[in-house]
């Protein structure tokens, strides 16, 4: 099997359960970037018949943490951001809280229904300054095809996925998703330099790694690193001070948002 990254050789890495039926399915491992995938994932419909896992309780805490964090990576780095597009923006959530935090930001997903963002769908035939795509890239049987699309949308991809560097015990690593069957792509540091490389994109992290940006602007890794890769209390309290100082206050579209879909709904 040939990596779904780099296009070297996958071994064999190992061979575990999916699915309360315990459906046996093999993993590969890349030698070369250390991207770990799973063989062609032929039992995703089954793993989607029920889209956001019911296993899947930490959705409303990532998306406070995602949005905080991206709140702060706009403000510092992508201030001129007018319209964002959340990729696989799930029921909405993210989206919601962005608007209301005054950010300009669009729903799009193929595959769930949106319940909290309703009338502010995003279109893929147009640009965005910015397009998030917060645990989806984990979901991905063709990353490179994906990556092309988004690009394709945004100069500028903010993107969270657990990596698999540091894993010690992958059968019984929680990302590999075991009940849902969900996760098909497991990226190391390694394979998304490598996806960067080959975009031209700079590409910083943070929130442990976790949370990733692919962008074709430039970006100081200097200040990024400063602002969210750093444990040291008196940066921390100086960058708060730095930040609220610097970035002017947004407006909520609360209001304004409430006033479209009510124009809407009596126009309909
Ligand atoms: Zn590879």
């Amino acid at each position: 099997m040939n990596c779904n990254i780099c296009n070297h050789t996958s071994d064999l890495f190992l061979t575990s359960t999916i699915f309360k039926e315990k459906t046996k399915i093999s993993y590969y491992k890349c030698s070369n970037c250390g991207f770990i995938q799973t063989e062609e994932p032929y039992w995703l419909e089954k793993a989607y018949s029920d889209v956001i896992a019911k296993t899947d309780i930490g959705l409303i805490y990532r998306n406070n943490i995602f949005s905080n964090i991206t709140e702060s990576i706009l403000d510092n780095f992508f201030s001129t951001t007018k319209k964002a597009l959340d990729y696989g923006a799930g029921f909405g959530i993210f989206v919601r809280i962005m608007r209301d935090k005054g950010y300009n930001f669009l729903w799009y997903d193929d595959y769930c229904q949106n319940l909290f963002a309703e009338t502010f769908e995003g279109k893929l035939d147009e640009k965005y300054d910015v397009l998030t795509a917060f645990e989806v890239f984990e979901h991905l049987p063709n990353p490179i095809e994906t990556v092309e699309k988004l690009l394709t949308l945004s100069d500028t991809i903010i993107f969270s996925t657990v990596l698999n560097d540091g894993v010690t015990d992958f059968d019984k690593w929680w990302y590999r998703t075991e009940v849902s069957g969900q996760h098909v792509s497991f990226y190391s540091e390694k394979s998304l330099n490598f996806l960067a490389k080959k975009y031209k994109l700079n590409y910083v992290s943070c929130n442990n790694k976790s949370l990733h940006v692919f962008t074709k602007k430039e970006i100081n890794k200097n200040n990024f690193n400063l602002l969210f890769n750093n444990s040291n209390t008196i940066i921390e309290r100086l960058k708060r001070k730095l930040i609220t100082k610097k970035i002017p206050q947004k407006e909520t579209l609360l209001q304004k948002d409430h006033e479209k879909i009510i124009n809407k709904i009596l126009n309909t």
